[in-house]
């Protein structure tokens, strides 16, 4: 082999030269907006409207009714949690392989999140499972659509609707995921969207709760808004509740990434099909199920099942550099929510102390959830923005890290 044609972490060149666009975007129009709040002295929501309308023109583009303009989409879940009157002494069920906000949402109201398994394909929660996890004290079921693949939201409505469950999707990496014509957040009782830096569009922090339903909607308002009923005195406050408000800047410029959204979805699925036709003819690769009741993916990461035997035994870890190396956006998978210390240790906090049920996650085994967790790559998606030959060029590092796989793993990483 020539030294021309060298893995770059064997210390040829990197595959791919030119960097990939990147994240977040912005440009005059963020500028302009955020000036133009400056300006107008409305700053928070009670003197402005940029938020409370980016969020109803965000859930009206979902198909939901009503969307809330708040914090963060940790927040968002537990609102929709609190307005649902799920707490102490109720289960929700949690999807393994998440991140810990799910999960920390359930605590924060009290209630005791109940790990469930994952469907090996998309990685979603697994309808079956829930329903076997469900008891007396189930009160919620939420979903995680993982990395914008849609979970297979027939058969959990269906799920839900015949136990009388609320279902809440958590709906954090799938801005933009439409299934069998609507979008996501749009099934559930509640949908709850993340802005968080890394997410699909942004404003550094944010979030947006979805839903139908007009009474959930004015319940979820009042906690997000210190208890207040709207139009009511300022100071009436007839239930507990937070500020959980979304501030003017934000909502000025998370109203521009809206308008930048659908093309950059439409760009993304485009990539994301074509790198998971190129992706599916190299051995031991397979891309995350795109369910063909999905009509478009809002991939927050792109997702492929990785088995090592095809690349002469190279663990995950090496083959994650290896591709790094390359020139590829790397990000990692989460570990299954059961291997995180906080679970382990069940150390809560001021969470859980009295009557909750208790459930020793550290025996818990999720080993589908397990196994996915060590064997998925995840790339960022900022990648799926380049040009289309270049999104290709990452399937063309992995063959290229495949075929000199025997002396990467001599060599040790
Ligand atoms: C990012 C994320 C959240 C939390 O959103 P924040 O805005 O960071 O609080 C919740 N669930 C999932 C799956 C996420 O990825």
């Amino acid at each position: 082999m020539t030294s021309d044609n060298r893995v770059a972490i064997l210390g040829g060149q990197p595959l791919i030269a030119a960097p990939f666009p990147r994240w977040p975007i912005w440009d005059d129009r963020e500028r302009e907006a955020l000036s133009a709040t400056l300006d107008s002295g409305g700053w928070w929501d009670g003197d402005g409207e940029r938020a409370a309308r980016f969020a109803s023109d965000f859930a009206a583009y979902h198909g939901a009714k009503h969307g809330l303009a708040m914090t963060n989409g940790t927040h968002t879940l537990e609102t929709a949690l609190a307005a649902c009157d799920v707490g102490e002494g109720d289960e929700v069920i949690v999807p393994g392989i998440t991140f810990v906000a799910s999960a920390g949402a359930v605590l924060a109201v009290n209630a005791t999140p109940v790990l469930v398994d994952v469907d090996p394909e998309t990685l979603c929660l697994d309808a079956a499972a829930a329903e076997a996890a469900i008891t007396e004290r189930t009160r919620a079921i939420m979903v995680v659509h993982v990395a914008g693949a849609a979970a297979d939201l027939d058969a959990l409505t269906a799920l839900c609707a015949r136990r009388g469950l609320h279902l809440i999707e958590d709906c954090a990496h799938a801005h933009g995921t439409f299934w069998r014509g609507r979008g996501v957040g749009s099934w559930g009782s509640f949908g709850s969207f993340s802005m968080q830096s890394s997410k699909l569009m942004t404003a550094g922090e944010g979030g947006v709760l979805t839903c139908n339903d007009d009474r959930l909607r004015d319940l979820a308002r009042s906690y997000a808004n210190c208890g207040r009923v709207e139009g009511e005195w300022f100071y009436h406050h007839v239930r507990y509740g937070a500020n959980l408000r979304m501030t003017e800047w934000q909502g000025a410029v998370l109203a521009v990434q809206l308008e930048r959204f659908p093309e950059q979805n439409r760009r993304r699925n485009q990539n994301a099909v074509a790198l998971g036709e190129a992706l599916s003819r190299i051995e031991g690769i397979r891309p995350q199920f795109r369910d063909p009741r999905m009509n478009s993916q809002g991939n927050y990461c792109y997702v492929f099942h990785y088995d090592q035997a095809a690349f002469a035994g190279m663990d995950l870890r090496l083959f994650e550099k290896a591709l790094g190396a390359e020139g590829v956006p790397m990000g990692v998978s989460y570990p299954s929510l059961n291997e995180l210390e906080v679970f382990k240790r069940g150390d809560f906090g001021p969470r859980l102390r009295a009557s909750a049920p208790k459930i020793d996650y550290a025996s818990l085994r999720l080993p589908v959830a397990e196994h996915a967790a060590r064997s998925t790559v995840w790339l960022q998606h900022r990648l799926l923005l380049g040009e289309p030959d270049q999104v290709l060029d990452v399937a063309r590092a992995v063959k290229r890290v495949q075929d000199q796989a025997a002396a990467i793993v001599a060599a040790g990483g």
